[in-house]
């Protein structure tokens, strides 16, 4: 049996072109244009490049860009003063921090400060909160992702037993919710779950964010199950830099049902839901209808 590829590029496109419309509709009927505000403080490499695209996919769907690049020494006074200042402007209604920061910020603090319906990566302990107790929340992009291509693909996901192999903080536990939330029955495996194989081995969906390459083989997927690979790994093979997820693609898609491509499946609904998680703020903030499909 060879898996259907669920396929987040095209995905991600269609959810971008649902945001430039939503836009669109915002400026002409109500001469609003959704701002987001990106925060990046010090040179970290990967983070640049994130921010550049963040920034690029931002102004191609219509809405108002604004980075603030601060450098690496920056207190945390300062950082928290221009939080301060992005949370009572009313031209932006998102607020992204680019993570992680260097050393001598306290993340924690940092997220907290952002006001939570700006919250757009909805990690501020508000967003958790709510999304925890099933209400009107900020969803963190990378899980309402997945939840957006699952709903796609089966239309219903109630009774589904569920397995999502990781707990961080920005994945496994929101994806958890977001399941849950859903109806699945939801297992959170973890370094310490005994017995792996035999746990994935239950799930009709597997959803794993783990961060270690192709750790899961194909005799671990249930005949028909449906994947999703978080995973970003970059490793070398055969003298070639290559990214893989972390579950082992030819085998897994040889048993199940439908199964996302690294590169080309979880990656490119990040930023589209970041999108989608602005127009969404821009329209609550205005007590506007928010776009239909684009939040959980
Ligand atoms: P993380 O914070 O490092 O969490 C990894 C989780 O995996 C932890 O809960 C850890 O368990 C668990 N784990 C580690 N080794 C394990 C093992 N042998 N068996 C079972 N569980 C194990 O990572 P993250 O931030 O969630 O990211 C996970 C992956 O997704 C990374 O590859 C990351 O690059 C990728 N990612 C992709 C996107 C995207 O846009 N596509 C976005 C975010 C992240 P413990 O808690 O017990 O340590």
């Amino acid at each position: 049996m060879a898996a259907n590829i669920i396929d987040g590029k095209a995905f991600a496109a269609k959810v971008r072109g649902q945001v430039a419309e939503h836009v669109a509709r915002l400026k002409e009927e109500h001469g609003i244009t959704p701002g987001l505000a990106v925060v990046l403080v010090g040179e970290d490499p990967a983070s640049q490049v994130y921010v550049r695209s963040k920034g690029k996919q931002t102004v191609e769907v219509g809405m108002n860009s604004y980075e603030h690049k601060l450098d690496a020494e920056t207190s945390e006074a300062d950082l928290l003063a221009l939080i301060d200042q992005l949370n009572n402007d009313p031209t932006v209604h998102g607020i992204l921090v680019q993570l992680p920061l260097p050393k001598h910020l306290d993340e924690d603090l940092v997220i907290n400060s952002i006001a939570p319906a700006k919250d757009v990566d909805g990690f501020h302990i508000s967003n958790v909160g709510l999304l925890g107790t099933g209400q009107k929340s900020m969803v963190p992009c990378t899980p309402l992702g997945c939840l957006m291509m699952l709903r796609d693909y089966h239309g219903s996901l109630s009774g589904m037993d569920a397995v999502v192999i990781g707990r961080s903080n920005i994945v496994g536990k929101p994806m958890a919710q977001l399941l849950l939330g859903d109806s699945c029955t939801v297992t959170i495996a973890h370094s310490r779950t005994k017995d792996l194989p035999d746990v994935v081995r239950r799930a009709d969906i597997v959803v794993a964010a783990v961060g270690r390459p192709e750790m899961v083989p194909g005799d671990w997927i249930k005949v028909g199950a449906t994947v999703i690979d978080v995973g970003i790994n970059r490793i070398e093979r055969d003298g070639k830099n290559v990214l893989v997820g972390d579950v082992d693609f030819a085998s897994a898609a040889a048993r199940a049902g439908a199964i996302t491509p690294v590169p080309g499946g979880v990656g490119p609904m990040t930023i589209a839901c970041l999108l989608a998680n602005t127009v969404t703020a821009c329209c609550r903030a205005n007590g506007l209808a928010e776009p239909e499909g684009l939040t959980a």
